[in-house]
């Protein structure tokens, strides 16, 4: 899969202080990449720098595999955003406000205005003057303008900002729908964990400046999973045993008596019966409580988020 975002040492300071801190970041291909972080963790700087409306104070970006800034102009053709809400004209109608920008963008093709609308659910709702729109019908038109023309890359900066749940539940689908029915890969920031969980597959988490993991969803549920832990007086012959009678293969012996149990969550009376029944002594169960939530809390050091 190939690299759509890559930086190396991305840094933004002002006056002083490192609002972007050696940033190394990495978004491919058919991703939707949630960007989490705190309010000033220094999401809309490295937004606002990978689309080229601030400079780095050092690092590099590459977008598509080209370097910004000098190949600023033909990236940002490829890329759709939406950024600090610009405003539209709320005496015009969602379709007089989409024909200017499709002019400015040089979109010419017939029915772009027609689909942009149709994708974001806004089709009937086209000769409306923009004014009365609610707050998440304006911030699909947002992204009805951001997906004009064609891009291959979408960066979102928290686009569900200020939003009622039914809105967000739409911006939501339709940025799934987006990557995968368009295959365009978006980076989408936010500071409410639960939100970026529920849309993207992959997570930057973002902590004062610095980039402090870059990993999958898939990965980081497998690192949080529940299990059950025993404490016993023979971990080999409690694993054998787990096998065996329960053709359990997904656990781990940590030693010293101690085994995870991966399945069968919820089932522990069993299982210490059959430990018990076999002659194993068990002097500990104890099911994790270890969630994504307290997972970000401690990486971010204490502070909470979502
Ligand atoms: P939020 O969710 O609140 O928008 P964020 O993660 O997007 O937060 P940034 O807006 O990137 O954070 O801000 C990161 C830090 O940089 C903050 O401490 C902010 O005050 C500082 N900062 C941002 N823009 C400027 C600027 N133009 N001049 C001085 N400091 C700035």
């Amino acid at each position: 899969m190939s690299e759509v975002i890559r930086t190396a040492g991305l840094t933004k300071d002002y006056d002083g202080q490192k609002a972007v801190d050696d940033l190394h970041m990495h978004v491919r291909q058919g991703q939707i990449y949630g960007f989490l972080g705190q309010n000033g963790a220094g999401k809309t700087t490295t937004i606002r720098m990978l689309l080229g409306l601030i400079k780095p104070t050092e690092g590099r970006i590459e977008i598509f595999g080209e370097h910004l800034p000098e190949k600023q102009k033909d990236i940002l053709r490829r890329i759709g955003s939406i950024v600090e809400f610009s405003g539209f004209y709320e005496n015009l109608t969602a379709k007089e406000n989409l024909l200017i920008n499709a002019k400015l963008k040089g979109v010419h093709k017939r029915n772009a205005l027609e689909e942009a609308l149709e994708i974001v659910g806004l089709h009937n709702e086209h000769k409306k003057l923009v004014g009365n729109y609610s707050l998440g019908m304006k911030q699909r038109l947002g992204i009805a303008r951001a997906i004009l023309h064609h891009p291959e890359l979408l960066v979102l900066d928290e686009p569900t900002n200020g939003l009622d749940p039914i809105g967000i539940k739409e911006i939501r689908r339709l940025i799934k729908a987006l990557a995968e029915e368009r295959k365009i890969t978006i980076l989408i920031s936010s500071h409410i964990l639960s939100e970026v969980e529920q849309v993207a597959d992959h997570i930057g988490i973002i902590h004062k400046g610095k980039l402090l993991e870059e990993v999958s969803f898939e990965e980081m549920r497998r690192r949080n999973r529940k299990y059950l832990e025993f404490q016993v007086s023979n971990d080999n012959k409690a694993a054998m045993l787990l096998e065996k009678f329960f053709q359990i293969t997904d656990y781990e012996v940590h030693g010293e008596g101690h085994i995870r149990v991966y399945s069968h969550i919820g089932e522990q009376g069993k299982l210490n019966k059959l430990f018990v029944d076999q002659g194993i002594e068990v002097t500990k169960i104890a099911a994790s409580e270890d969630k994504l939530e307290d997972y970000f809390v401690k990486l971010i050091g204490g502070g909470t988020i979502g």
